[in-house]
C-alpha cells in the first residue's frame, strides 16, 4: 500500500490541492485507489511522493506504478509546474552501486537521449538523487503490445500489419543510425493514448560493430533469440529482423514460434528452425514468416524488403485502430475510398450533362485539376472506424509509417500557414488580437494552482463560432473551412478570402479584413467564377467527407457576415487558427481534441475532448481552481503557439 495522503507543505512551491477525479477520468482510474496515486476530496498531496530535482529545482508528483523491470520501478509521475506527465524510471543507487552497472545505465541514457523518431519512446531528461536515478520518459498510457497480447491472444492481420508498421518505421531509423535494439518483444512496443506504438527499453541495445569486433554476448529474450545469437555468432540488423518474424508470429498464431515447456528444447528448436505454422494463416502471411525465420541471417529479407512483401502491400492496414482493440476483436472492414466516390460524383457533375453548359472551360480545367489534385494527395484518408473520423485532422495521413529520421521530414520550422494579411493594417489586426489572448492567457496559467479535475464547465455557452471542418490545400489553391455556423470559406494563398453563406445563396469577398463585398450567388462577376467553384468544390468535399470535429451545437448563421479566417499555420503537433473576431483555435492533430478561445469579458476557454465532447469554461474559472493535466498541457500549448507567432 502506498503512504495515505496527509496534511503538509511539500518540498518546494505551494501547497498542492487537489480534489478526487471523476470516476470516468481520463487517467482510467477509480476514485480512492491509492496505488495509481488517486487522492481523497481537497487534500493535500502526499510530500513523500515529491520528487525534487537537485539541480533545477523542479518538483514533480510520484503517481502510480506502471511497472517494475530488472533495474528499476517505473512510474507515471507528473511535473508539478505544468501538469505534463510522464513515465519515469527510477534506479536505486544501490542497485548501480558497482561502476560497471553506473557505466551500463549511463549508456543507456547517451543512446537514448540521442534518439528522436515518431515511432520511439521520447527520451525526456534525467537527474539523480543521493537516493536514486530518475529518467523521464514520454508516458505510453496504453503500456505495452504484450498487455493488448494478453487480453487478445491473437490479433487480425490488419491489426498486425497496422503494429508492425510502426515498429519498423522505429527499426529503420535505429539500425539507419547503426543502432541494434537488441532485445524486440511485445513488451518494449509501447503504445500511447492514440494507439500509437514506440519502441523502447534500449537497456541492451548496442552499436553495430564490424563483424569481427562484434560481442558475442547472448542476450535478449530466450523464445526470439536468433540462431547466430545462440550460436555466439554475434548480433546484426538481421537478429533484429529475426525477432521481428518471431514477433509478428506470435501476434498471428498466439505463441511464440518456438515456446516449448523446457527451455533447453526452445534453444534446440531455435537452432533447428523448427516450427509449425498454423493452417488458417493467410498464404502471404506463411510466406513472409518462412521467408523471414531463416537460419542463416543473410537470407533474411532487410526490413524494406518486408514492407515490399505481399503481406504488406496488397493486405488493408488501418490508418488507426479503435482503443477498444487493446481488450476485443475491432471491427476492421476497411473503409469505401471516400476521395474516389468523390472523383466520381465530382466528375459526374462536371462532364455529366446536367450542369455541363454552365462551367466556363476554364474553370472545368482548374476544377479537374482541383478533383485530380485531392485524389494524388488524398487528403482525407478516413479512418476504418464505423464513425468516420474527422478526416481532416487526418490530413497528415496515418501514423507516419514510411517515416524514417525525423531530419528527412519536411522542415517544420516553416510551418505550413496561410493569412489573409499582406498588408500592414491586417497584420497589426491580428497581432493585436494575439497579443490580447496571449495576456489572459499567460496570467490565467501563471496563477492557475495544480488540480486534478476540471471546473464545472458553463450549462450553456452562448454563441460559440468555430471552425468545425478543414482542408489544408495550400499546396495548390487554400486553406478551406467550414464554421459551425456553417458557412464555408477558403482563404486563398494570395490572401484574398471567400465566404459562402450557410444557405449558399451569398457569396462574400474578402480583399482585405475590411474591403467586403457581397453578391447574390446568380450575379457573381465573371472574373469571381473560378474561385467560386474551388470555394464550392471545397464545400462539396467538406460536406461529402468530413465530420464536424466536436459535439458542440451548430449555430443559425448571424445577419452580419461571418467573421474570417485571419491566419492559420501548422506546428508539428497542432493546427493553429485565429479568426477575426479574436476567437483562437487549436486543433491537435494526434488525439482530436482542440482548445478554443473565444469573448473577452469574460475569456471563455472551450475544451473538446477526446471523446468528442466539448465543454466551455470561463478562463476566471480555470484560473481560480486549475484543471486536469491534460487540459493545463495543452493550454500551456496554445500559450507557446501565441508566444511563437507574436515573436514574444
Ligand atoms: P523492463 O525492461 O524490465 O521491462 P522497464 O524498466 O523498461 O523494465 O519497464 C518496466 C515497466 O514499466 C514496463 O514493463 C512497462 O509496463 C512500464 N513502462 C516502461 N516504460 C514506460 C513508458 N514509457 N510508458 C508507460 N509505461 C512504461
Amino acid at each position: 500500500m502506498e503512504p495515505a495522503a496527509f496534511c503538509s507543505q511539500p518540498l518546494a512551491g505551494p501547497a498542492l490541492r487537489v480534489r478526487a477525479p471523476d470516476r470516468d477520468s481520463d487517467t482510467g482510474a477509480g476514485a480512492g485507489e491509492p496505488q495509481r496515486g488517486r487522492l481523497g476530496a481537497d487534500r493535500l498531496l502526499d510530500p513523500t511522493r515529491l520528487i525534487r530535482d537537485p539541480q533545477s529545482g523542479r518538483t514533480y508528483y510520484r503517481g502510480r506504478l506502471l511497472g517494475k523491470g530488472g533495474f528499476a520501478r517505473c512510474y507515471e509521475v507528473t511535473d508539478t509546474c505544468n501538469g505534463q506527465v510522464y513515465a519515469v524510471k527510477v534506479i536505486p543507487q544501490s542497485r548501480v552501486a558497482k561502476p560497471h552497472q553506473r557505466e551500463k545505465i549511463l549508456q543507456e541514457i547517451d543512446l537514448h537521449r540521442s534518439l528522436h523518431h515518431r515511432h520511439i519512446v521520447r527520451f525526456s531528461h534525467h537527474f539523480e538523487d543521493e537516493g536514486s536515478i530518475y529518467i523521464f520518459l514520454e508516458y505510453c498510457s496504453r503500456k505495452s503490445l504484450a498487455h493488448i497480447w494478453k487480453a487478445r491472444h491473437t490479433l487480425l492481420e490488419p491489426e498486425v500489419r497496422y503494429y508492425l508498421r510502426q515498429v519498423i518505421a522505429g527499426l529503420r531509423y535505429l539500425h539507419q543510425r547503426g543502432v541494434l535494439h537488441r532485445d524486440l518483444k511485445l513488451g518494449n512496443f509501447f503504445i500511447t493514448e492514440n494507439m500509437e506504438l514506440k519502441l523502447g527499453d534500449f537497456g541492451l541495445a548496442a552499436r553495430l560493430e564490424p563483424q569481427d569486433q562484434r560481442k558475442k554476448t547472448i542476450c535478449g529474450t530466450p523464445n526470439y533469440l536468433a540462431p547466430e545469437v545462440l550460436l555466439r555468432q554475434g548480433h546484426s540488423p538481421k537478429s533484429d529482423v529475426w525477432s521481428l518474424g518471431c514477433v509478428m508470429y506470435t501476434l498471428l498464431c498466439g505463441n511464440p514460434p518456438f515456446e516449448m515447456a523446457d527451455l533447453k528444447e526452445t534453444y534446440r528448436c531455435i537452432k533447428q528452425v523448427r516450427y509449425t505454422l498454423p493452417a488458417n494463416l493467410s498464404a502471404s502471411a506463411r510466406h513472409l514468416l518462412d521467408a523471414i525465420l531463416r537460419p542463416v541471417p543473410q537470407d533474411r529479407p532487410s526490413l524494406e524488403e518486408i514492407l515490399q512483401h505481399e503481406f504488406f502491400t496488397k493486405g488493408y492496414t488501418p490508418s488507426q485502430l479503435p482503443p477498444c482493440s487493446c481488450i476485443t476483436v475491432p471491427d476492421l472492414t476497411p473503409p469505401p475510398n471516400p476521395v474516389q466516390s468523390f472523383f466520381t460524383k465530382v466528375t459526374k457533375s462536371l462532364f455529366g450533362c446536367k450542369h455541363k453548359s454552365k462551367i466556363a472551360p476554364q474553370e472545368q480545367d482548374n476544377l479537374s485539376r482541383l478533383v485530380s489534385d485531392l485524389m494524388l494527395s488524398s487528403i482525407c484518408p478516413q479512418s476504418n472506424s464505423k464513425e468516420p473520423k474527422q478526416a481532416q485532422e487526418e490530413a497528415d495521413g496515418p501514423p507516419s509509417l514510411t517515416e524514417t529520421a525525423p531530419e528527412e521530414r519536411l522542415p517544420r520550422s516553416l510551418p505550413i500557414m496561410g493569412s489573409s494579411c499582406e498588408g500592414s493594417e491586417e497584420c497589426l489586426t491580428a497581432a493585436a488580437l494575439m497579443e490580447s489572448t496571449l495576456c489572459a492567457l499567460r496570467n490565467c496559467l501563471a496563477f492557475m494552482p495544480p488540480a486534478v479535475q476540471n471546473p464545472a464547465p458553463l450549462a450553456s455557452p452562448e454563441h460559440l463560432l468555430w471552425v468545425s471542418k478543414w482542408v489544408d490545400y495550400s499546396n495548390k489553391y487554400g486553406f478551406g473551412y467550414q464554421l459551425s455556423s456553417r458557412q464555408v470559406a477558403v482563404l486563398f494563398n494570395d490572401g484574398i478570402h471567400m465566404a459562402l453563406s450557410s444557405n449558399r445563396k451569398i457569396l462574400h469577398y474578402n480583399t482585405t479584413n475590411t474591403k467586403h463585398f457581397s453578391f447574390p450567388v446568380e450575379v457573381v462577376p465573371q472574373q469571381l467564377l473560378g474561385r467560386l467553384g474551388v470555394l464550392r468544390y471545397f464545400a462539396s468535399y467538406m460536406d461529402q467527407n468530413l465530420m464536424k470535429g466536436g459535439d458542440l451545437p451548430s449555430l443559425d448563421e448571424a445577419d452580419g457576415p461571418a467573421p474570417l479566417l485571419l491566419q492559420w499555420f501548422k506546428s508539428d503537433q497542432a493546427l493553429f487558427l485565429l479568426l477575426s473576431d479574436g476567437t483562437v483555435q487549436v486543433n491537435f492533430y494526434t488525439d482530436h481534441t482542440k482548445v478554443i478561445l473565444s469573448g473577452w469579458e469574460p475569456l471563455l476557454i472551450t475544451y473538446v475532448a477526446q471523446d468528442r465532447r466539448a465543454r466551455t469554461y470561463k478562463a476566471s474559472d480555470l484560473q481560480r481552481l486549475g484543471c486536469r493535466p491534460e487540459l493545463r498541457y495543452r493550454l500551456g500549448y496554445v500559450l507557446r503557439l501565441l508566444r511563437q507567432r507574436s515573436g514574444t
